[in-house]
């Protein structure tokens, strides 16, 4: 007999764990479906959790090179070991995967490893390594497949000297020098990391800054302290050719303005160009789940898909790919399926975050889009060379700044580049999402001396009546 589940979730990511973990918990039988042999998806094996281990690896390392001389403390023979760096990286996905399996188990939520698809609106056939295919029925579906590294059409990726993420993340020997096509969260982050273990890194990106998400001030500085730490950068640049050579990879550049040429070698090239939704070979064909051109599930403010009962999460939606973002419409699609709705997520309130050095973090509007949709604004910036901390920390780089509405006195947005932002974000982003006014946070007393004194201080800029800046 075939078994029937309230709830059927397909991809093990921080979108389809954590559905399953909120629908058993509202009393759903819940089936979870995964075709690795491990739980964590993306994010775990592949994404943020390595990649975080190894840009804290390199922080310690920088310490050691050459911070810690500035405190006094000389360290003799310092080295370091980057089998270990990858050992180390390798010890946070298993703990973190393990995590997830006990998870599973602690919520009462039954684990299937296969490749899911529909058979059918409500039946899904798993088909396991062995080649045996089982079948199962659920009320109610949610599809969190997440997404996989997209190239371009002019470069073949061969996992040895052309690679994605998901190879330079496992390198057993670190390359001499390493291009780096795509100046996005992962371009950079993967750029820092190799620069400060000592690689020679070239940054290329075709639109006119690094991190062209980010408001065009945070792109600028953070362009100009990774210049410092030796990377070569091209904004505003194409790579129109790349081709093996003996020792590495060559690539032609072009500049789009001046239309000047540049030829660039290295042992390695990271192609890093962004992700796409993994949405083939689901059985979409048998129901009437829609993408759009780009191959994103459609999905309503609830992630319900065109087929009633059937819900899609996280990177395979056109929502920004972002873990927390996965796991946010992983409990609104749980709720909902479960009869417990949520309100739906103001998507301009979710916070993105880049662990570079410096660290760049945003929530909300630039100045730029805040004004493009009729917003009167008003900016506050405070810059981290005039705070205590920053300078104890010997980072006194970046700034805060604060968008504001002029007319309501609303956060509308906060930006912020400089040391441990990604923390301070989350200030910014409950701010925002508890609806409180500038004067009202202006007001909020911060611990001294903390990083987070920055915030009151940009709020405080914005109204007009900054306390340390003239
Ligand atoms: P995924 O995590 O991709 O999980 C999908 C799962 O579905 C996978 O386990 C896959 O094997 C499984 N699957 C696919 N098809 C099937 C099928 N047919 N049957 C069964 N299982 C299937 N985000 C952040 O917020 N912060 C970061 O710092 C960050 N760093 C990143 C660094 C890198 C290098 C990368 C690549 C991404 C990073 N991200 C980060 C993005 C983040 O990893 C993704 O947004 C997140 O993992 C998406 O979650 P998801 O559940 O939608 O999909």
């Amino acid at each position: 007999m075939t078994d029937t589940y309230d709830l059927a979730v397909v991809g093990a990511g921080p979108g389809g764990y954590v559905a399953a973990a909120r629908a058993a918990q509202l009393g759903m039988k819940t089936v979870l479906i995964e075709k690795d042999d491990r739980l964590g998806g993306t994010c775990l094996l592949r994404g943020c959790i390595p990649t975080k281990a190894l840009i804290h690896a390199a922080e310690v390392w920088q310490l050691c090179r050459k911070g810690a001389r500035t405190f006094g403390v000389t360290i003799a023979g310092a080295a370091f070991d980057w089998t270990k760096v990858q050992k180390r990286k390798e010890l946070a996905i298993t703990k973190g995967s393990k995590g997830v399996v006990l998870l599973m188990q602690e919520k009462g939520v039954t684990v299937m490893h296969g490749h899911g698809r529909l058979a059918e609106p409500g039946r899904l056939e798993i088909e396991h390594a062995d080649g045996s295919v089982t079948g199962l029925l659920a009320r109610k579906i949610i599809l969190a497949t997440g997404s996989t590294t997209a190239s371009l059409p002019n470069v073949m990726v061969d996992g040895e000297r052309i690679v994605t993420s998901d190879h330079l993340i496992h390198v057993k020997s670190l390359p001499a020098s390493l291009i780096v096509l795509g100046a996005g969260a992962v371009g950079v982050e993967l750029a820092v990391v190799m620069a400060t273990f000592g690689c020679q890194v070239i940054l290329v990106e075709m639109l006119p800054q690094v991190l062209p998400l980010e408001d065009p001030e945070c792109g600028e500085e953070v362009a100009r302290y990774l210049k410092r730490q030796g990377l070569k950068i091209f904004t505003g640049t194409r790579a129109e050719e790349v081709t093996l050579t003996d020792t590495g990879v060559k690539t032609f550049l072009l500049d789009l303005e001046t239309r000047e040429t540049t030829t660039v070698e290295a042992e390695m090239l990271l192609v890093a160009v962004g992700r796409k939704p993994v949405t083939e070979d689901l059985g979409f064909e048998k129901t009437n789940i829609a993408t759009d051109r780009r191959g994103f599930v459609v999905v309503d403010a609830m992630m319900q898909t065109s087929e009633p009962g059937h819900y899609a999460i996280g990177d395979i939606v056109a929502t920004p790919q972002l873990a927390h973002l996965a796991s946010r419409e992983a409990l609104v699609a749980a709720g909902h399926a479960a009869g417990r709705p949520l309100p739906p997520i103001e998507y301009d309130q979710v916070p993105s975050c880049t662990y570079s050095n410096p660290e760049v973090a945003s929530v909300g509007l630039t100045e730029a889009e805040a004004s493009n949709r009729g917003h009167q604004v008003r900016t506050g910036k405070f810059p981290f060379a005039a705070l205590g901390k920053a300078s104890i920390l010997n980072e006194p780089h970046g700034f805060v700044k604060v968008v504001i509405d002029t007319e309501s006195d609303r956060v509308l947005g906060v930006q912020m580049v400089g040391p441990r932002v990604t923390e301070l974000i989350a200030e910014a982003t409950a701010v925002m999402g508890l609806g409180a006014d500038t004067a009202a946070w202006s007001r909020v007393i911060h611990p001294h001396p903390t990083l987070s004194e920055s915030i009151s201080e940009a709020a405080r800029d914005a109204l007009g009546r900054p306390i340390y800046l003239s």
